[in-house]
């Protein structure tokens, strides 16, 4: 549905975007997650067509942004950063507007508008001048005029930018719920709109993109190795010791600590997916260890954005 192959977006001298690869398939909301200046709106305007790429390709529903614009712009729906929405007209007549722009018939009209409305909930506000109603309402009607030639591929950049935090959790069901008819890409700063909105992300710092997969695949592949925090009960801590170190999977003992009452803190970094938490714990009753509490310790996706952006800085 949505294809890169190899684009670079130049600004004069300054290369906005570089190499860029990607491939979105129907039904997937893909968030691109970056620092500012990442070059994020770049490539959203890009698969818009309101820029073309100075090298490479991109396809909208195999469409060439740049030979088949028009069709492009047909298939997609497109929410900017700052929606252009005419403040002095009520909602109503700025549908009316974009269904005018959209070239939708007079026929069809009254029904597309009142979808519209329907799917993002604009009924209460309908003939309230815009600049009248509330952030969280002139976004609403902002994915409105996004969807209203009903287009399969909804391009949206930095949709929660603004609200607040109720809003943003309307939005992000909104969201949620136009995706699951049609592909998403969507960009943002905040790491939790991918985890609340998005199946895939692609992480893209100065121009390139860092890493991607699901946010669980990015994660286990940032991780290395898996850890876990136990605090065991037993009579001593040797026993411990030689134990662990007959279990294969246990890389290294990287805490051990003795506290009162027979407790061991202890923290052991093992192999990846080798030792889950379930042998562990059998372990520790095969060997009469009284486990009170085992935590696996994750590594954020915040921790993996901070490294992979701050990693592009040092460049
Ligand atoms: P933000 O989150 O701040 O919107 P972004 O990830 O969307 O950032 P872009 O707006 O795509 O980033 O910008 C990428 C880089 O390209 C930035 O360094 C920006 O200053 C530069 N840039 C963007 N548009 C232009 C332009 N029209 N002319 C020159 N440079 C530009």
């Amino acid at each position: 549905m949505i294809q890169a192959e190899n684009i670079e977006k130049k600004y004069g001298s300054f290369t906005a975007v570089e190499d860029i690869s990607l491939s979105i398939g129907r039904g997937e909301i893909v968030g691109l997650l970056g620092p500012n200046g990442a070059g994020k709106t770049t490539i959203m305007k890009i698969f818009t067509g309101y820029h073309f790429p100075t090298k490479g390709k991109a396809l909208i529903n195999n469409y060439d942004v740049y030979s088949d614009s028009l069709k492009v712009k047909k298939s997609i729906g497109y929410l900017p950063e700052m929606a252009p929405l005419y403040k002095d007209l009520t909602v109503y007549e700025y549908l009316q507007f974009i269904c005018d722009v959209r070239k939708i018939t007079k026929e069809k009209r009254k029904t597309e508008i009142e979808r519209v409305v329907a799917e993002c909930g604009l009924e209460q506000v309908i003939h309230r001048p815009i600049d009248k109603i509330s952030k969280g309402y002139r976004q609403r009607t902002g994915l409105a005029q996004a969807i209203i030639h009903s287009p399969e591929i909804l391009i949206l950049d930095e949709p929660t930018t603004g609200l607040d935090p109720n809003q943003i959790i309307e939005i992000r069901k909104l969201i949620k719920k136009l995706g699951e008819h049609k592909t998403v890409i969507l960009s943002t700063h905040i790491l939790q709109e991918v985890d609340a909105v998005c199946n895939k992300v692609l992480i893209i710092n100065r121009g390139k993109i860092v890493a991607r997969g699901t946010a669980e695949e990015i994660r286990r592949e940032m991780q290395g190795d898996f850890r876990y925090f136990i605090t065991l009960k037993a009579h001593d801590g040797s026993e411990i010791k030689s134990a662990i170190e007959k279990i294969d999977a246990v890389n290294e003992i990287l805490l051990f600590e003795t506290k009162d009452n027979g407790l061991f803190n202890i923290k052991l970094s093992v192999k990846n997916d080798i030792l889950d938490g379930e042998e562990l714990f059998d372990w520790a009753v095969s060997n009469n260890f009284k486990i009170l509490s085992m935590i696996p310790e994750k590594v954020s996706l915040e921790d993996i954005f901070i490294k992979l952006t701050k990693e592009g800085d040092e460049k």
